[in-house]
């Protein structure tokens, strides 16, 4: 049997409309639904293999790109949302009646990521989002459960017949950001 990349890429991944101004991410409650607004566009959005990015039930990624912290704000039934786990670097705050992850944020200050937000563009009714365009931790999905070893040569060949060139970290150009910060911290650059 194929195994499922994400449900939102596995009939092919739709691309974004140029100009996309933003929209709303609801969670999954049938009512009294969570309800964020970004004001723009994501960035770096891609399937993710990690096993902490929430994803679909049945979906060996997830997919998530990140949007200014200050572009993002919670307009509905904040009251359900809590922090899955407060020792992660990634605070994932999640709605406490059905699970979905809202949004995900970064409180030390000291990371390359910080004031970026994750987000699933998925639970947006709205359409023009910035398709994903590689995937990240790839071989993780083996650790949640998502694909035998033996199947990895073939989940590869999907994400690139899909257009989502597979890397076992993130993609170089996020890399070399965080190799760029880490090397000014410490006065390389
Ligand atoms: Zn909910
Ligand atoms: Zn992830």
């Amino acid at each position: 049997m194929a195994i499922s990349i994400h449900p939102s890429i596995d009939n092919g991944v739709k691309k974004g409309a140029t100009g996309f101004a933003g929209g709303t991410l609801q969670c999954n409650c049938a009512s009294d639904k969570v309800e964020v607004k970004i004001d723009g566009n994501v960035a770096h959005n891609h399937a993710c293999g990690c096993t902490k990015c929430w994803k679909p039930e049945g979906a060996a990624f997830s997919v998530v790109g990140v949007v200014p912290r200050d572009k993002l704000s919670v307009t509905a039934n904040e009251g359900k949302l809590a922090v899955v786990d407060e020792k992660a670097t990634i605070q994932r705050h999640a709605c406490k009646d059905c699970g979905t992850h809202m949004y995900g944020r970064i409180e030390n200050k000291d990371h390359p990521f910080f004031g970026l937000d994750f987000i699933h563009t998925e639970l947006s009714p709205q359409q023009g989002w910035e398709e994903p365009r590689f995937a990240a931790f790839v071989s993780s999905i083996i650790e949640g459960g998502g694909a035998k070893p033996e199947q990895m040569d073939g989940v590869r060949a999907r994400l690139a017949e899909l257009g989502l060139p597979p890397y076992d970290a993130l993609n170089p150009t996020l890399m070399d950001a965080i190799s760029t910060h880490v090397a000014k911290r410490n006065g390389v650059l």
